[in-house]
């Protein structure tokens, strides 16, 4: 099967966007779909917060020390790397180097800061920004995981209104209002750019 299908151009594609948006869901959605298995591929970040739930290292995230995470962002290992609330997050740069060079896209699922490092990094990014349709939305949503106390979700709220405003940097923006449109206009989008 794989080879009548179509050659796909190899870039990062940035999906960025507030917290609580739906990038995280779009962005598994899209890996474990069989239309891009292969062509678009994870890179898996590091970060220093610990895991949840069923996290494993190595499959959702390199969770490392704050030592080591240091050590890594000092020696020029991570494409970008961030604070996001009380965490660092980076982006393993060898893993996205090789997978291009083997011809797969790479999905990055980062914070706003982290696209913006990206963008100026590599300009031929594709960059992709999640947003709900209106802040009252993000705010259900944001309760409705029943993940975060009270005082995280102010805070989360309030970064993603400055974050909204980044939205227009953006090669493309997805409202998703409605999960399944949404992917849609993902996977519209990639054709589109991929092709
Ligand atoms: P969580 O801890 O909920 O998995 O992720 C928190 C935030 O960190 C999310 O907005 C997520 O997209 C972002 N994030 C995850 N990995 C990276 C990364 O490698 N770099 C940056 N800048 N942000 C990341």
């Amino acid at each position: 099967m794989s080879s009548t299908r179509k050659k796909l151009k190899a870039r990062v594609v940035i999906l960025s966007g507030p917290s609580g948006a739906g990038k995280t869901t779009l962005h598994d959605r899209l890996l474990s779909s069989p239309r891009w298995k292969g062509r678009v591929v994870r890179s898996v970040s590091a970060t220093t917060r610990k895991p949840r739930g069923k996290e494993r290292h190595g499959r959702e995230y390199l969770f490392l020390s704050p030592r080591m995470f240091a050590y890594k962002a000092r020696t020029g290992q991570f494409l970008e790397w961030a604070r996001v609330f009380d965490h660092c997050y980076g982006t393993p740069m060898k893993a996205v180097r090789e997978n291009l060079r083997q011809g797969r896209s790479v999905l990055l699922c980062i914070d706003v800061q982290g696209a913006r490092a990206v963008r100026r990094r590599i300009p031929k990014a594709l960059s992709i920004f999640v947003q709900t349709p209106t802040m009252k939305e993000l705010e259900r949503r944001l309760k409705g995981r029943g993940t975060d106390p009270a005082e995280a979700i102010r805070l989360r709220l309030k970064t993603a209104a400055k974050e909204m405003k980044e939205a227009p940097r953006y090669d493309q923006v997805i409202v998703n209002d409605d999960l399944d449109r949404a992917f849609r206009d993902l996977e519209t989008v990639l054709e589109r750019e991929l092709l």
